[in-house]
Order: C-alpha cells, then sequence, then structure tokens
C-alpha cells in the first residue's frame, strides 16, 4: 500500500496493521494471527507466551536504564467482527482484507477493517519492534474472542503477568480517555407450568415499532421496552378482567432494549378486553419518548385453540414483566453524568410447558451488583420461578486519582492543546476488557483505555482516521517516555 508524505511517519505501525489484515483473524479464528504474532516475537528475540484460547502475551525488557522501573502492560484485541455488505465477495475465514486509502481514511473494500481493534495490535508490534524508544518493561497482552464474549481476556491466566498498570487500546475516540466501564451478569428466570383446556375468546395483542438500542450505552435514554410495555397492558387488563396467557413473546437478545413483544390470551369479553387495551396504549402513547413514536399496540381477536395458562401462572408471568428491575438503576457519584447500574428485560420467551425471561444486569460497581443479584434471587423467589446467573464479569470502577489518566490528559494537551484539541475523562455504561484485566489483576491496578478514531465500527463502512493515528501513536510515544 501507498502513503501520502503524512502517513509515512507512521508507515511501520501500518505495515503491521496490513499484515494482520492479510490472515484471517474474526473472533474465534485468531489462531494465525496468534501464531503470526509468536513468529513476531521469535524473530525479535522477545519473550513470549500463547495459551490455548489464541491470547499471545509478549514481554520486553525496559529500555537502557529502565529495566528496573515497574512494568507497563498496554493490551488489545485480535478478533475483529466480520461484516460485509451484501453485494461483496468474502471468505472472513481465508480471504485477506483489501486495504485503500481515501481521504485520509484507511478502509476494507465492502468489509470492516478491523481497525477495532487491529490498530492495537499494531501500535504494540511497533513498540515491540522499536530499539530507538525509551520505555519501561512492556507486557504486550493481544487477547482473542473480545467481540464475542471477551473470551480471551476471561479466560488468560493473569499470574503471567507483573503490571499493575494498563493502557488498553480499544477506544475509538482520539482525545477520550476512558476510566472506568460497566460489568456485566446474566440472569435467567424460568417458570414451568402445565397448560389447561382454553376457554373465551383469543385475542392477540402486539407491541412494535419501538426504538430499542444497546442495553448499555442506550439505557439512559428513555427508550420505552416492549416487553415491559405488554407487561403493563396485560396487569391493567388483568385487574379489570382476569384472564388466561396463551403466549407471550418479545426482544431477541438479552443486551439490546425489546422493539417488539405479541402476547396471547384467552379472555371472557373480547370487546371489554380490546377497548381496556386501547385505552391503555393512548395513555401510554402519551407518556413515550420521541425516538419511540413509532410504537403501534395492536389488540385483535384471534383463533387460536392452544391450551392456556392457569390464571396463577398468567399472573406469575405479568409479575415478572412488570416487577423485574428494568433500566438505570443508579448513577455514578462522580461528575461524569454515567450510569452506574442498569438493567434490561431483554427477551421473554414461551415454549409449551415453560417461560423463560432473560436479563442483562450491567454495574461499574461490584458491590451494587451483588445487591442487584440478590434483588432478582428475592424476586424469583416470591415469583415461584428459578433464577440462573452466568457469564459474569467484574465493573471497573471510576477512580478519579487515576496516574495513567493524568499523564494522558497532560500529554495530549500538551501536544495538541494549540491545535485547539482537549483532552477528555470519560467512562461507558458497557463492557472493556479492562474491566476483567483489573478484576483479575487487583484492585490497585491503575488502567486507561484509549484509542484513535474509527468510525462505524463494526460495518462495512468502517474507517480509520489515519492522522488520528499518527497523533495517538506520538501520544503513546511521549507516554512510554514519561511513565
Ligand atoms: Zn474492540
Amino acid at each position: 500500500m501507498e502513503f501520502a508524505a503524512s502517513e509515512y511517519e507512521i508507515k511501520k505501525v501500518l505495515n503491521y496493521f496490513e499484515r494482520l489484515c492479510a490472515i484471517p483473524h474474526g473472533s474465534g479464528n485468531e489462531e494465525q494471527a496468534a501464531n503470526m504474532l509468536c513468529e513476531f516475537a521469535k524473530e525479535h528475540s522477545l519473550e513470549y507466551y500463547k495459551d490455548e484460547y489464541n491470547n499471545v502475551l509478549i514481554k520486553k525488557d525496559g529500555s537502557i536504564g529502565r529495566e528496573g522501573e515497574p512494568s507497563l502492560m498496554l493490551q488489545g484485541h485480535i478478533d475483529m467482527v466480520c461484516e460485509k455488505n451484501k453485494d461483496t465477495v468474502h471468505d472472513f475465514s481465508r480471504d485477506p482484507l483489501s486495504l485503500y486509502v481515501s481521504d485520509g481514511l484507511l478502509r476494507a473494500k465492502g468489509t470492516t477493517l478491523g481497525g477495532d481493534d487491529g490498530i492495537a495490535v499494531a501500535y504494540m508490534m511497533a513498540f515491540l519492534e522499536d530499539e530507538t524508544l525509551s520505555h519501561p518493561p512492556l507486557e504486550c497482552l493481544f487477547t482473542s474472542g473480545e467481540e464475542t464474549g471477551m473470551l480471551g481476556a476471561m479466560n488468560f491466566d493473569y499470574s503471567k503477568v507483573s503490571s499493575r498498570r494498563i493502557i488498553n487500546m480499544d477506544s475509538e475516540e482520539e482525545g477520550k480517555v476512558t476510566m472506568s466501564c460497566a460489568g456485566a451478569a446474566d440472569l435467567l428466570l424460568e417458570k414451568s407450568f402445565e397448560r389447561i383446556g382454553s376457554k373465551g375468546r383469543a385475542l392477540k395483542i402486539s407491541v412494535t415499532g419501538l426504538a430499542g438500542g444497546h442495553s448499555g450505552t442506550e439505557i439512559n435514554e428513555n427508550r420505552s421496552n416492549a416487553i415491559r410495555i405488554m407487561g403493563r397492558l396485560l396487569a391493567r387488563l388483568y385487574s379489570d378482567t382476569p384472564f388466561n396467557l396463551c403466549a407471550v413473546n418479545g426482544g431477541n437478545k438479552r443486551n439490546a432494549i425489546p422493539r417488539e413483544c405479541e402476547a396471547q390470551i384467552y379472555v371472557l369479553d373480547s370487546d371489554k378486553a380490546i377497548r381496556i387495551v386501547q385505552e391503555e396504549s393512548e395513555k401510554i402513547r402519551g407518556e413515550i419518548s420521541k425516538a419511540d413514536k413509532g410504537m403501534k399496540i395492536r389488540c385483535q381477536k384471534g383463533d387460536t385453540d392452544f391450551p392456556a395458562l392457569t390464571y396463577k401462572d398468567s399472573s406469575a408471568v405479568i409479575n415478572v414483566m412488570t416487577l423485574s428491575p428494568n433500566g438505570v438503576i443508579s448513577m455514578s457519584p462522580d461528575s461524569l453524568g454515567l450510569v452506574r447500574c442498569s438493567s434490561n428485560l431483554g427477551r421473554i420467551s414461551t415454549s409449551e410447558n415453560k417461560i423463560v425471561a432473560e436479563v442483562m444486569a450491567r454495574s461499574s460497581s461490584d458491590s451494587e451488583m451483588d445487591a442487584l443479584i440478590i434483588v432478582f434471587k428475592r424476586l424469583s423467589k416470591l415469583l415461584d420461578m428459578s433464577a440462573t446467573l452466568s457469564d459474569r464479569h467484574p465493573g471497573w470502577d471510576y477512580d478519579p486519582k487515576s496516574q495513567l489518566a493524568d499523564k494522558y490528559v497532560t500529554i495530549y494537551d500538551r501536544l495538541y492543546g494549540s491545535e485547539g484539541k482537549r483532552a477528555e475523562r470519560c467512562a461507558i455504561h458497557a463492557g472493556l476488557e479492562c474491566g476483567i484485566i483489573i478484576g483479575a489483576l487487583g484492585g490497585e491496578t491503575d488502567a486507561i483505555s484509549i484509542g484513535p478514531n474509527i468510525y462505524n465500527i463494526h460495518t462495512p463502512d468502517e474507517a480509520l482516521d489515519l492522522a488520528s493515528v499518527k497523533r495517538t501513536y506520538d501520544l503513546l510515544v511521549a507516554m512510554l517516555g514519561e511513565l
């Protein structure tokens, strides 16, 4: 690939990026890329370690005179999200990405670029190779499976590292230094039942057209949850005229705010029931946010004769839909305007003899997550349901005294303040590998997450801003020199 003169100074970084892009490295398919990193370490006589998850750790001694300093971990993930345009012929398990530069942006033809997080891999390789830099002892951790549940970071053996300072390079906005992220836990609430013969008239109620969104980063935007709205409609109806539920299904996954939900019930007076649902729908319509104005609630007579749940079981299902903690639970006490703890009732599904509700809880505070899990367990007891907890990983709580963050802000403002740029401290209510790594290394670990500008990640329009790659490279070099 040819680069413009301004890009020449980061040619080494971009060459390593190209080297990675020549090898398939979608999530779950990292082995070749991990082997490439081991080969690279051998070429440069660096100590390395690869595990069965295809995580790779490469260590480098401190530069001359700095060998005895505490080590610093640099970290990013090897794997990329594999998305392509409909008309693009590309096999992510085999084909190299086809890179090109236009208007200072690096892209891949018709596919995701994997700048998230290939640029971190390239930065680390450039620093490991460079004999002219001043730096403390480095521990570069290349993780796998980040995009599909952070499997690599969850399973790495952290006794292999001694660093208690981490620079993670998996953020996508230059100048922003992330200092906190949310941990998460999945909760499964289940209830078994036996069906009885149907009586009354079948009605189908549907909620559609809601905006939905990411269950972490968009949980504070007052978006309506379709399962919650359905729960309210059913609860209102049940309080006027008890009915037998036949099925309720809504949402697709735990980590998305559900946009749709559908219920089938049997009622004795269907006309009255339709009137009540319409009345309640109008009230809801008056309350919802602008983003959800496309909401449609329909209530129609149906003709199913599938057996139904008893009144008691129907009522218990309405209870889980209305009583599960949902949305923002608490805000961070620091001034970042950040959600600290939240919960998303993301999916509900009915099978022949079981109803399953799936919840994703997030919290940057582990103690608050503990408390929320207890609430869910008590609720499940109350509703005579089983509650199963899985995939819990720790949060990364905001530390206003982070020395790494102070350093980043000082150096960024010194280097780029004259261009009118200013560093900004921030936090996200979503997962980052930092949470897992800090959880494993212990509370005293200082960490930040940074990165150059990458636009439209996880889509075929993904674009890496090369001028920003250069500024971030220079900033990292300065940080290595001064840490
Ligand atoms: Zn990433």
